[in-house]
């Protein structure tokens, strides 16, 4: 059965950094359908399984450490994190930076209303996935 994730990692869209457990991405504005809020990522198991009850305790401390690494990189006034899986099967992990400056108004979960929100198509979107991959691969920095 075609899965979106499991599409995305063979082609490598999107991917910050990965391991054997896991992957790292930054959500991409063609599924989007426009620009996309700039530091959105998830994080993703390689295998294909809907929610954390189905994660091993390997795959679950992977994301934990993950998540931490990506919250790092990010440099955010604050990172929140949530799992909706609504739309997509695969159990994804969403990352979305608060930048300093954004309104208390468009505090989670309207971040992405606020109009003076950073956005970006791909070419903004791939500048800073090469930002984040050479924080994550700073001196210092274990996951
Ligand atoms: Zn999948």
């Amino acid at each position: 059965m075609a899965c979106y994730i499991c599409d995305k990692h063979q082609a490598g869209d999107g991917v910050i950094a990965a391991d054997d457990l896991m992957v790292l991405g930054h959500v991409l504005p063609d599924l989007a359908d426009g620009p996309v809020y700039l530091g959105h990522l998830v994080v993703e198991p390689r295998r294909h399984v809907q929610g954390l009850a189905d994660l091993t305790p390997d795959e679950a401390a992977a994301l934990g450490r993950w998540a931490a690494a990506a919250a790092h990189a990010l440099q955010a006034e604050h990172v929140y994190s949530s799992i909706v899986g609504h739309r997509i099967d695969h159990l994804h992990l969403h990352l979305v930076p608060r930048y300093p400056g954004t309104p208390r108004d468009y505090w989670w979960p309207r971040l992405d209303e606020w109009p003076a929100a950073p956005r970006g198509g791909n070419a903004e979107v791939t500048q800073l996935v090469a930002q984040i991959r050479a924080r994550l691969d700073a001196p210092g920095h274990d996951r």
